[in-house]
């Protein structure tokens, strides 16, 4: 039944910010501590308090807005959005309405086969968050915290191209991978310091006119914000297919059945009356500023997927590993000025290094080996000095014991450098050989698969020390001359 249907769907996220203090205070955003404590006059909005713009704020949007090649707005004003509520104490809340910070600008996002599609974004603007209701800790009074009031956040509004859940959650995967880089927001869905609201809303397969929109909230997890939107998507086919109409309303997602249930209806838009905030001046982002953040940006995930891709010739899988989070990606690269052989490296990092990190619950911040001893340990195999067996089985856990250690130091004391002398390999040979005139004739017969046999013996007699490449083509060369 949702074959006849196509979905259509924005989202808006909003982005708590890590700043020290709030957004137009000197109050503290340290998350955790006692209710009600991180606050001031001016978070509790008293009368005659005046807030103040954290330049923080402003630096972290502009930072975001280059990242995803949006146009920076030069003259920004706030407003205030007015609405009662327990947690608001200023009953509005200073948000921007006519001039948002960031316009326009796109996120890419990649499907499983590594097409690429661009979300545009409608706009970023800077806002404050409200305090905190706690419904569940009192039998009869609901209880409030505002010392979430006014930490800054910045609010994220994507254009109606979002096809599909499937989408959305590559969208807000890139949109956190995003923040991490910038180091703005620490991502976290499950804990709210990133929050998206879906916009859901289905037309006849084909058609140019939307349908109208429903508005779900309360997803805690990329997942759920997948599975909200599938939800919506096929409740709303089946009212259209019993002939009913879709109301234009907010839903909120019940994670346990896996379901959206009614909060409020919207019909038309809702009258918040903007107003110009009088009590800020107006923030200009001059060029020169602008410049200066597009210098201080970190490499950002796309333009090094790109250069895995492009320069170093990785599969796109690979790339996509590496720049998942930017602690790996940046130990990546500094791997790499060390060494060239990118796919080695690249499997060194995704392999050895990953399952180290896993098994022990480690960040890669805290692995004990320096990119270069890495890349030296690749350059033993590369020259033959040992196998990768070696490396990966017996040196790397002893380096990781012994880091300040070299890897060859290593393979020499524990006698892992392997013989790719030809001088000392061919006595090897020549005792094999005199071993098994039998299969020596019949290999030279024709029985090729016998070649396995002669080189295992020859690294058995090495005790494991012969090189594999070198002893297959000396042994080949030995039975065919
Ligand atoms: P509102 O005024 O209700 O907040 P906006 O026009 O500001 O609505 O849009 C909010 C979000 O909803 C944006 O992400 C936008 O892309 C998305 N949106 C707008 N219209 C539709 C629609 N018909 N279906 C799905 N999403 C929509
Ligand atoms: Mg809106």
């Amino acid at each position: 039944m949702t074959e006849k249907y196509e979905a259509v769907i924005g989202l808006e996220i909003h982005i708590q910010l890590n700043t020290l203090s709030k957004a137009y205070s000197s109050d503290s955003t340290e998350f955790g501590n006692l209710p009600n404590t991180n606050v001031s006059v001016i978070s509790l909005g008293h009368p005659g308090t005046l807030p103040m713009a954290n330049k923080k704020v402003i630096e972290s949007a502009v930072k975001l807005g280059l990242a995803c090649k949006c146009h920076i707005t030069e003259f920004n004003g706030y407003a205030r959005k007015n609405y009662f509520y327990a947690d608001l104490p200023k009953g509005y809340q200073i948000t921007q309405d006519k001039t948002p910070i960031c316009t326009g600008g796109y996120i890419t996002i990649k499907n499983k086969e590594g097409k690429e599609k661009r979300i545009h974004l409608t706009r970023i603007h800077m806002e404050e968050d409200a305090g905190k209701s706690i419904h569940d800790q009192d039998p009869f009074d609901t209880l409030i915290d505002l010392n979430r009031a006014g930490v800054p956040l910045l609010e994220m509004v994507s254009e109606p191209e979002i096809k599909s859940g499937e989408e959305a959650y590559q969208y807000v995967t890139e949109v956190r991978k995003l923040v991490r880089y910038l180091e703005i927001c620490d991502g976290n869905m499950e804990e709210g310091s990133m929050r998206c609201d879906a916009n859901i809303s289905i037309m006849p397969k084909g058609s140019k006119v939307f349908g109208t929109k429903v508005e779900v909230k309360n997803m805690n997890s990329i997942r759920n914000v997948q599975r909200a939107i599938e939800y919506e998507i096929k409740r709303q086919a089946e009212l259209l297919e019993r002939g009913e109409k879709i109301k234009q309303e907010t839903r909120s997602f019940d994670a346990v059945a896996g379901t959206t249930f009614s909060l409020r209806s919207k019909e038309g838009a809702d009258d918040y009356r903007y107003f110009p905030e009088p009590d800020l001046q107006p923030v200009i982002v001059t060029d020169e500023y602008k410049q200066k953040i597009k210098s201080l940006l970190p490499p950002l995930p796309d333009e090094l997927f790109k250069k895995y891709t492009e320069d170093y010739k990785l599969s796109s899988y690979d790339a996509g590993v590496l720049t998942e989070s930017k602690e790996i990606a940046l130990y990546f690269e500094e791997l790499c000025k060390h060494c060239s052989n990118y796919k080695a490296a690249a499997n060194w990092v995704m392999g050895d290094i990953k399952s180290f990190l896993n098994e022990r619950a480690l960040h890669i911040n805290n692995f004990p080996l320096a990119p270069k001893v890495i890349a030296s340990l690749i350059r033993l195999i590369e020259e033959g000095k040992v196998s990768h067996s070696a490396a990966s089985q017996k040196i790397f856990p002893i380096l990781i014991e012994n880091p300040a250690k070299s890897p060859l130091e290593i393979a020499q004391e524990n006698n892992l450098i392997q013989e790719s002398n030809a001088n000392s390999i061919l006595p090897m040979i020549e005792e094999v050989i005199a071993k098994y005139p039998e299969k020596v004739e019949a290999y030279r017969a024709g029985k090729k698969g016998l070649l396995g046999l002669f080189v295992g013996e020859v690294m058995k007699l090495s005790k494991g020390k012969a090189d594999p490449k070198m002893t297959n083509q000396l042994v080949r060369e030995k039975l065919e001359s």
